[in-house]
């Protein structure tokens, strides 16, 4: 064949490919998204397509085997059934769900339970991890099912919801939430232990100098490592005498949520040491512009704490 017999070939089919009306497909977005591992995506694909290699469509094929599902081993294997109604995957969902506390609907096709458990997200951050969970929570069951069917391997139901936390965590680190007034993101973030966009704090150098003659000055600070989050403030008198000092760890938020909460935590320390005049110093640039009325505070600084208070008095 010519060259010139090949690019007209081509030609002719991307020709026809444009004039061509295509199905709109409308869970290609959930099935594609970037943050899902290639081959759990391949996997759900084939799944929604009917496609998978279970014990149903290979009996089909004539192969030779039993036909229940290799979870329950009480009902046929078809894809549906394996992801969504069995009563294994069915426990699986649910203590997901229960975890971000949303409440299960029955669905009966893959299909259906995917697009509904996406909807319940709201923004592009929620999305995300919508589409992080469904893949990893359809990969983890079949190869909890393979497992079972060529390994003779049972791992409880248990485990299996842990890992598919701990996997998805692992996925989602270095994302970062939009700040937004949502009890599903607040949710996440806890359980994801994911950070807030606002996290790139902007900090004033603090050099401490000492309050003018019967003030006191209340220092405070904010920490995220990790998982792991957390405030302090120091209330100390004009000739730098420590009178109080408190630590906290809190539930996840963002680094200038707990910048506020440490200069809350400096007042309310004011306050108990009855000391009328107070100076509150704080790096937090963010939280210098909402003492001044700039910007809007989030939601999610009215959260209490869910961690040990330290404090002391000298
Ligand atoms: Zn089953």
């Amino acid at each position: 064949m010519k060259m010139s017999q090949i690019g007209e070939g081509y030609n002719l089919i991307s020709l026809e490919c444009a004039s061509a009306t295509l199905p709109s497909c409308s869970w290609s977005k959930i099935l594609w998204h970037p943050i899902q591992t290639p081959k759990h995506s391949l996997l759900r694909w084939q799944a929604m397509l009917n496609k998978l290699p279970s014990r149903d469509r290979l009996l089909a094929q004539g192969m030779a085997m039993p036909n229940l599902c290799g979870l329950c081993n009480l009902e046929r294997e078809l894809a549906g059934h394996l992801f969504i109604q069995c009563s294994y995957s069915s426990y699986v969902w649910s203590a997901l769900f229960k975890c971000l506390g949303l409440r299960r609907q029955q669905h009966s096709s893959i299909e259906d339970h995917l697009g509904w458990f996406v909807k319940l997200a709201k923004t592009d951050s929620e999305r995300k991890v919508m589409y992080a969970i469904l893949s990893q929570t359809i990969w983890s069951l079949w190869i909890k099912r393979n497992a079972r069917v060529f390994q003779h391997k049972a791992t409880s139901k248990f485990h299996i919801v842990k890992h598919i936390l701990q996997a998805t965590k692992s996925k989602l680190r270095g994302c970062l939430f939009d700040d937004v007034d949502s009890p599903l993101t607040g949710r996440l973030v806890e359980v994801f232990g994911v950070c807030y966009k606002e996290s790139q704090k902007l900090s004033i150098p603090v050099i401490w100098i000492p309050p003018p003659n019967g003030w006191f000055k209340a220092n405070s600070d904010g920490s995220l490592s990790d998982d792991r989050y957390g405030f302090g403030a120091l209330l100390q008198t004009h000739s730098g005498e420590c009178i109080q000092a408190l630590s906290a760890c809190v539930r996840a938020c963002s680094i200038n949520i707990l910048e506020l909460k440490g200069v809350v935590a400096g007042v309310t320390l004011a306050q108990s040491s009855k000391a009328s005049h107070v100076w509150s110093e704080t790096d937090s640039t963010t939280v210098v512009a909402w003492s001044q009325g700039r910007g809007i505070i989030p939601r999610s600084a009215q959260g209490g704490c869910c961690g040990r208070y330290f404090g002391s008095k000298f």
